[in-house]
């Protein structure tokens, strides 16, 4: 047994041939979100694409760009109902010669002076005719159109001019764009029934801990049900990714070991809990043990300090089995390749804080997208706050977002294990580091999740 597997057998261990020396500075908050960006931003689009129906493209990356099929609106658009005018005829009662609904065109000869077109929202305005006025700004009567005296007739009012939302051939939707309802909307307006997209990132999900046990098993009192393993598969999902959920591991170095070795063929590991300081908080020796470079032993941040970055050679290649939920671990040669991995703190709210903080802007660079920082907001706060942390703190929050204004609330909590306080806010209040305190109405950043 030799290099990394050399601690298993009872000779001492070896240093691996890529060993590192981790890096011992926690980071301030910004200069962790820097490192991490600039990691993000530096990763090449993925090679692989699929294509994929447009029912089914939902939170995907678009691999190649989507081009108009044909001048957006394909013809003069009416916006209303009401009658196609000339403005020219402004003043005069004009003499009803015909109506168009959507889904035909006019065939009749052009629009005339002091004639007008009845006309429905969405028909294409007739020849002749440079304007639509509302029905509610008219009265008919013996087939004579008045327009209220008050209203003056103006060239272009009322319909979208053919091309003037896209011409045909122009770039609608460029690559790197995820796809949502917005997207697919564009997509189905250019006749794509599919579309190109990158593959999605595949996200392996490990947790850690001897306390831990799974859904299907009754903890004793002392132990935990592992729920960030639930929590990271729905925030890789929602990100673009393909999640994974790994088995436990235990918190020995052997079983360690093997849980990351099957995680280091998948394009980004996403470890939690271990990496504290606790005797049997491993995770970063092991890490060690497989030659990872450091690029944070964590971040001035609660929650989520002892948060790790960092990636390893890549092993092996990527499958997954029937149940599409599982990788078959390989022990083949490094290609060249990097897995990226986050230890995670293994308290969930920390665990989450970190997701939304920084694997989120990674993720999002290894699905292919273009837009990767977290996104922040300003609201004034609802309830003084007290400050002096030595840290910038992310705390469970309620965002309001009224007619007269944006507020946050923090709601009560009992740290960064109190999984309900998390669930009762739906975003994190950004208080900085070193602020005494914060007073009601005072402007602060908001994380959205
Ligand atoms: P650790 O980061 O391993 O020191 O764990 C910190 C806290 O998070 C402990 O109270 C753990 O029981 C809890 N924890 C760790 N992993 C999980 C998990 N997968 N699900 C729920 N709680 C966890
Ligand atoms: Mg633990």
């Amino acid at each position: 047994m030799t290099g990394a597997f050399a601690f298993l057998s009872s000779a001492p261990a070896r240093a691996c041939a890529f060993l590192k020396p981790m890096p011992n500075q926690v980071l301030p908050f910004d200069q962790a979100l820097a490192t991490v960006l600039s990691h993000a931003a530096a990763l090449a689009a993925p090679t692989a694409t699929e294509t994929v129906p447009l029912l089914k493209v939902a939170g995907r990356t678009l691999a190649v760009p989507v081009l108009a099929d044909r001048d957006q609106p394909p013809f003069d658009r009416s916006t209303r109902d009401g009658y196609a005018v000339r403005s020219t005829d402004s003043g005069s009662p004009l003499r009803l010669i015909g109506s168009i609904r959507a889904g035909q065109r006019w065939q009749g000869q052009p629009l005339g002076p002091g004639e007008t077109i009845e006309i429905m929202t969405g028909a294409p305005l007739p020849a002749g005719a440079d304007a639509v006025v509302m029905v509610e700004h008219t009265t008919l009567e013996d087939g004579l159109l008045r327009v209220e005296p008050t209203r003056t007739l103006r060239i272009g009012e009322n319909f979208v001019p053919r091309g003037a939302e896209a011409c045909g051939d122009q770039i609608v939707l460029p690559r790197g764009r995820r796809i949502a309802a917005a997207e697919i909307t564009v997509a189905a307006s250019c006749g794509c029934a599919q579309l190109e997209v990158f593959e999605q990132p595949k996200v392996a999900i490990i947790a850690t801990g001897d306390e831990l046990v799974e859904l299907n098993e009754q903890p004793a009192p002392w132990q935990i049900r592992n729920s960030n393993s639930y929590a990271l598969k729905a925030l890789v999902t929602a990100e673009g990714g393909f999640g994974g959920r790994l088995e436990i591991a235990r918190d020995t170095r052997a079983d360690l070991f093997w849980r990351i070795s099957g995680g280091s063929m998948w394009d980004l590991m996403l470890l939690s809990g271990g990496v504290s300081m606790g005797k049997y908080d491993l995770v970063e020796q092991v890490l060690t043990d497989f030659g990872a470079e450091f690029f944070f032993p964590g971040a001035l941040i609660q929650p989520g300090k002892p948060i790790v970055f960092g990636r390893l050679p890549k092993r092996g290649s990527f499958q997954t089995s029937e149940t599409g939920e599982f990788s078959v671990p390989d022990t083949g040669p490094w290609r060249g390749e990097w897995t990226y991995f986050f230890g995670l703190p293994g308290n969930p709210v920390s665990t989450q804080v970190c997701f939304h903080l920084f694997v989120a802007p990674l993720l999002r660079a290894l699905a292919g997208r273009t837009e990767l920082a977290p996104q922040f907001v300003e609201a004034k706060l609802a309830e003084d706050v007290p400050g002096g942390a030595k840290v910038t703190r992310f705390l469970p929050a309620e965002l309001t977002s009224a007619w007269d204004g944006v507020t946050v609330r923090v709601v009560g909590w009992q740290g960064s294990g109190d999984v309900a306080a998390n669930a009762r806010g739906n975003c994190y209040c950004v208080l900085p580091i070193g602020v005494e305190s914060f007073k009601a109405g005072e402007t602060v950043r908001v994380l959205l999740r």
